[in-house]
């Protein structure tokens, strides 16, 4: 379903990624882990062109984002970028509308459905992540759990493909990690397609299909869980686990 293969990226003359390469199957759970600083975000980001890279192609469902380094036509990146839905570690909220109204506008807005539509998939979204009583609130009234709960479903709104998670509950107070964890392992029993970024070890060995280990801007080691964390390969992976558990 996505294939990165070669994946180059530099900030002047700091190489960020290099040549990044991995493929998602339809269903998976991939857990990206690894250092700060290693290229994780910087990778989840050039998925979604929110960063541009200079090398390597990017596929999802056979539409190509960027070939060979070669960027698709406008049309084309928005017909891939529209696949999928990212949530941020900072959930990106607009304060100035409600919940509703954050889950409201892009549909409206970018697919043109009507309030009708978009009203009753609002409300089932909300249900879904157990804020159905939240709709009428704006963001600064609610825990760092409920907005980032809001941001998933603001994301599925679209009907994404594949949702892409950026260490989703790095900002939350340790208490308020288990209810947005809660709620990504619930669309992964649903099958959902996802990349996600994590320092929650216990989470990417429970949920996770395969996990990747990236330091300093390449990917060292891919495994299943127990590959991972009971036989890592190499000495970094082995070395950057001891540290994290
Ligand atoms: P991670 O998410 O694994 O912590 P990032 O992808 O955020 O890593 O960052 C990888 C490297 O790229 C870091 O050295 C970071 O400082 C650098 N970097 C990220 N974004 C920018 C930017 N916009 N400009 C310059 N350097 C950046
Ligand atoms: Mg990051």
């Amino acid at each position: 379903m996505v294939e990165v293969s070669n994946l180059k990226k530099s900030f002047g003359t700091l190489e960020v990624l290099n040549n990044v390469s991995f493929e998602v199957k339809k269903g998976e759970v991939v857990a990206v882990i690894g250092p700060s600083g290693s290229g994780k975000s910087t990778m989840l980001r050039s998925l979604v062109h929110l960063e541009q890279v200079s090398g390597g192609s990017i596929c999802v469902e056979g539409d190509y984002l960027v070939k060979e380094g070669v960027y698709t036509n406008q049309q084309g990146i928005k017909r891939v970028t529209s696949k999928m839905g990212m949530v941020f570690q900072h959930f990106h909220l607009f304060p100035h509308l409600t919940v509703r109204g954050n889950l409201e506008l892009a549909p409206r807005l970018v697919k043109g459905e009507t309030k009708e539509e978009s009203r009753k998939k609002a409300e089932e979204l909300l249900q879904k992540v157990g804020l159905a009583d939240k709709a009428e609130v704006y963001p600064a009234k609610l825990s760092g759990g409920q907005k980032q709960r809001v941001a998933i479903a603001r994301a599925l709104m679209m009907s994404p493909a594949i949702m892409l998670f950026d260490e989703p509950t790095s900002a939350l107070d340790p208490e308020l990690t288990g209810e947005v964890l809660q709620v990504i392992k619930q669309l992964a029993r649903e099958h959902m397609t996802m990349i996600v970024v994590t320092h929650e070890m216990g989470f990417a060995r429970e949920v996770a299909d395969q996990i990747i280990f990236m330091d300093n801007g390449e990917i060292i080691e891919v495994g299943t869980p127990d590959q991972l964390f009971l036989n890592p390969r190499f000495e970094r992976t082995k070395a950057f686990l001891q540290r994290s558990l």
